[in-house]
C-alpha cells in the first residue's frame, strides 16, 4: 500500500513526501489489516466512496448499496475479511488498490505495523489469513 493517493496531483520532487521505512512490509504481507476485529474497524468516507464510485462509473448511491455495511464501513466476508480482499493470493490482494480508502492509504500511519508486532493480533488474525489462502481448514 505505497502508491500515492488516487486523486493527487503529480508532486513536485521537493514535495515529495519521504516514504515510510515500515510501508515496505505491505508489498510482502497477506493483508491482515484488511480483516475487521473487535475494535478496529474500516472507517469509508463520504470522499472514498466518491472515488470508489468513479473507479467503476457508478454512483455513489449504489457504492453505497453494493459495498457499504451502514454509513461508513465495507461489508465483510464471512471470515471477517474486506470484500475487496481476494482469497487465495499471497499479496497485492487488495481488488481496489488504485480506488482504496484514505485509511488504507495511511495505515499503519508511519509506525510499525501492529499486526507484524503483535503476537496477540497475529494470533487472531493468522488462522483466517491462512485459511483464505488456502493453508490450512479453519
Ligand atoms: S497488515 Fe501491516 S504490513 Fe500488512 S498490509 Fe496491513 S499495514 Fe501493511
Ligand atoms: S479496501 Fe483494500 S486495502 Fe482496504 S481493507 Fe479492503 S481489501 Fe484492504
Amino acid at each position: 500500500m505505497n502508491d500515492r493517493p488516487f486523486s493527487a496531483a503529480t508532486p513536485t520532487p521537493t514535495a515529495t513526501p519521504s516514504p515510510s521505512p515500515f510501508r515496505v512490509y505491505c508489498d510482502f504481507c497477506p493483508g491482515y489489516c484488511c480483516y475487521r476485529l473487535p475494535g478496529s474497524t474500516l472507517f469509508v468516507t463520504a470522499t472514498d466512496i466518491n472515488r470508489l464510485a468513479r473507479h467503476f462509473a457508478i454512483a455513489d448511491g449504489e457504492v453505497r448499496r453494493r459495498y457499504l455495511e451502514g454509513r461508513n464501513t465495507f461489508k465483510v466476508k464471512e471470515d471477517g475479511s474486506c470484500i475487496f480482499l481476494a482469497d487465495g493470493r499471497l499479496n497485492r490482494r487488495c481488488f481496489i488498490h488504485e480506488a482504496r480508502p484514505d485509511q488504507c492509504r495511511a495505515f499503519p500511519y508511519d509506525r510499525q505495523c501492529p499486526y507484524l508486532i503483535r503476537a496477540d493480533l497475529l494470533e487472531q488474525i493468522s488462522p483466517k489469513v491462512e485459511k483464505s489462502l488456502g493453508l490450512t481448514a479453519l
